[in-house]
């Protein structure tokens, strides 16, 4: 396989940007050029030349997925998209690169195997689960399950640096535990699979190290971001709904398990050292 015969879809968003970076001579598709949703062009568009589809495309936003019009939009893009793209890569003999989350659990289990029965949430994890399952059936398939994901675009840690900077103290969850995955550590193991020719199937994917709350990730950002003045407040999940509507369910539990991965020799970077590799990359020039 060679960097030419890649595609990445939704080459706009966080993880498509770092797949873009570290294959440039791949071709970036983003939704001006294919609407995945429109099912007449995506079977019409030109695949020929195409070993390996990597699709970074999705509806992301968890609480607008709960709404009437955010229901439809997450299914057409998480779910029915991805079963037109399994048949493509199957009718093409393509390998299908896709990516999956641990929102596709409910977190009632402390740490997430590949073979865990599905169990979601929200219908933003109900429309990823259907899209897993539609990835599953082509038979060149790599599901990279990811968690909290942080790149070049709208994630976690940049809202809680804007925030700082604006003399903000936010308030955060103590009870979601899980690990970022930084776009980098995403786009590292993908290459990593093709590589190897790892044998196909569904691979957890985070950034190493100790587990953390959504609060202690806030409190370390800071830290390393240099935020000394600004506190975390703490909230716990239930509060923080009682407070606000309109907010979709969420795992309490979202660590995956990376055994899997690191058995073929993959071991991800601990995310600590990726967060102040990111902070640096991102916050000064
Ligand atoms: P982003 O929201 O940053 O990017 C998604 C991209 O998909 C956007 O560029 C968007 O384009 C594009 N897209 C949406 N609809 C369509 C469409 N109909 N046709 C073509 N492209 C479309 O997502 P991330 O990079 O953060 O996420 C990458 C993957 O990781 C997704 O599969 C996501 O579910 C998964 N994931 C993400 C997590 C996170 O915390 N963000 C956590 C766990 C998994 P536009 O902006 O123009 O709409």
């Amino acid at each position: 396989m060679k960097p030419s015969e890649i595609i990445v879809l939704g080459s706009n968003g966080q993880l498509g940007k770092e797949l873009v970076k570290i294959y440039p001579e791949a071709r970036a598709v983003d939704k001006t050029e294919l609407d995945l949703t429109d099912y007449k062009a995506t079977a019409a568009f030109n695949w020929s030349d195409t070993k390996v589809i990597i699709n970074a495309a999705a509806y992301t936003n968890v609480d607008g997925a709960e709404s009437s019009q955010g229901r439809v939009d997450a299914w057409k893009i998480n779910a029915t998209a991805v079963a037109n793209l399994a048949k493509i890569a199957i009718s093409h003999k393509i390998i299908l690169v896709h990516i999956s989350t641990d929102y596709v659990f409910d977190g009632q289990n402390q740490n997430h195997r590949e073979d865990e029965p599905l169990s979601p949430l929200s219908v933003y994890g109900q429309s990823k689960a259907a899209g897993d399952i539609a990835a599953s059936m082509a038979s060149q398939h790599y599901i990279i399950r990811t968690s909290w994901v942080v790149g070049e675009g709208k994630n976690f840690v940049k809202t809680i640096v804007g925030l700082a900077n604006n003399g903000i103290s936010p308030t955060v969850v103590t009870d979601q535990i899980g690990r970022p995955t930084f776009t980098e550590t995403i786009v590292e193991a993908i290459d990593f699979l093709l590589r190897e020719n790892a044998p196909f199937g569904t691979y957890n994917l985070s950034n190493e190290g100790n587990p953390v709350s959504w609060a202690d990730l806030a409190r370390k950002t800071f830290e390393l971001a240099g935020f000394k003045n600004t506190k975390v407040l703490d909230i716990s999940t239930k509060a923080y709904y009682n407070e606000r509507q309109n907010v979709a369910p969420r795992p309490l539990n979202s660590l995956l398990d990376l055994s899997k991965i690191e058995s073929l020799g993959y071991k991800p970077m601990d995310w600590e050292l990726s967060l102040n590799r990111y902070l640096r990359t991102e916050y000064t020039s």
